[in-house]
């Protein structure tokens, strides 16, 4: 095993090992660690230098800012102006998979916020996240541990793969427990507005807040410039399926091998395939799909075929990744 990557007990994390993290955190270095959703590419919030080596490690374009991560509600308060709404649902979702986007305070470097006057925050629910934070005594920036436009990670093998190169070290807490990222939020306003769908369900948002707007796609765009990005694709082509539907192939993807994601239909899948991958519930296929294209990649498929979930709960952020996976096939 390369000797970047150090096994990290994800429950009760070696207090040594993240006091190591958090000293190359502070020297301006990048520690991948894992959190709840996905892992994430950590550099110092508050050090441009550290988010444009995040940028260029991993090839993102400098106006799609970066999630800062903080250990407390109240190291929020020190970085942007904490509206009503973001308070209730702070108190309802923190720490989780929920990022919030808030008015900055000047602290924040504008490297780290893409230009943006707003910056993106969220709490972990992490031991190893939540310990390196508190250790290094700075919010964290950490995007997904990924090249940009690739699968995100949801173990080290996966950072490794991607970022092997780049990164000083990484913590291995093992697989992540939601496999798809958090969910981000507009709250500078009165209205919440929903920028991302992720492990956070908006049925649950709706709950503490009443109500949550879906602007349009080119809404979106002007609001969280990381949307327009082509994301989560795998090597090869990936595309969807519907239980009862013709697989509409887009190109020349007859006669090749196929493989598929599956969570419901894959017994009255319409054709045979070579290897499957199934999941019982739609919460596992959340956890299991960055990995699962991962592994269709590395074993020489030539097309995914992936089932479309029902929009219900996490189903909403599976639709949202697997429409940017296929770039809408
Ligand atoms: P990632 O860190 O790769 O999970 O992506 C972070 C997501 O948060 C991207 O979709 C960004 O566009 C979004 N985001 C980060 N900061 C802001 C912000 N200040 N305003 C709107 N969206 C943001
Ligand atoms: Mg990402």
């Amino acid at each position: 095993m390369p000797d970047t990557i150090v096994r990290i007990d994800p429950w009760n994390p070696d207090r040594e090992l993240i006091a190591r993290a958090a000293v190359t955190l502070s020297e301006g270095g990048l520690v991948a660690f894992p959190t709840e959703t996905v892992y994430g590419l950590g550099g110092n919030g508050l050090d441009p230098e550290a988010a444009r080596r995040i940028y260029r490690a991993k090839g993102r374009p400098s106006e799609n800012p970066l999630i800062l991560h903080v250990a407390s509600p109240a190291e929020a308060d020190s970085l942007a102006d904490i509206t009503p709404n973001a308070e209730k649902l702070i108190e309802h979702f923190w720490p989780g998979p929920l990022t919030i986007v808030l008015h900055s305070k000047a602290i924040v470097p504008l490297t780290v916020r893409g230009g943006l006057e707003t910056v993106a925050i969220r709490m972990p629910a992490h031991p190893v996240a939540l310990a390196l934070i508190e250790k290094a005594g700075f919010p964290i920036a950490a995007p997904s541990a990924n090249r940009s436009g690739r699968p995100s990670p949801t173990d080290a093998k996966s950072v490794f793969e991607d970022l092997g190169g780049s990164v000083d070290l990484i913590l291995d807490g093992g697989a992540t427990r939601y496999g798809v990222e958090s969910t981000v939020i507009d709250v500078t306003g009165n209205d919440v507005v929903l920028l991302r769908p992720g492990g956070m369900s908006v049925e649950d948002l709706i709950s503490v807040v009443g109500s949550v707007s879906s602007p349009d796609g080119e809404h979106v765009l002007k609001r969280s410039p990381g949307t327009r990005f082509r994301h989560y694709a795998p090597g090869i082509p990936l595309l969807t399926w519907r239980e009862g539907e013709e697989i509409r192939f887009a190109g020349d993807e007859h006669g090749k091998k196929r493989r598929v994601i599956s969570y419901m239909g894959m017994r009255r899948f319409p054709e045979e395939t070579l290897r499957s991958i199934y999941f019982e519930d739609p919460e596992n296929y959340a956890r299991g799909l960055f990995s699962a294209m991962r592994e269709l990649e590395r074993s020489g498929a030539e097309v995914i075929i992936a089932e479309w979930p029902e929009v219900e709960g996490v189903g909403r952020a599976i639709q949202d990744r697997l429409r940017r996976a296929s770039g809408g096939h």
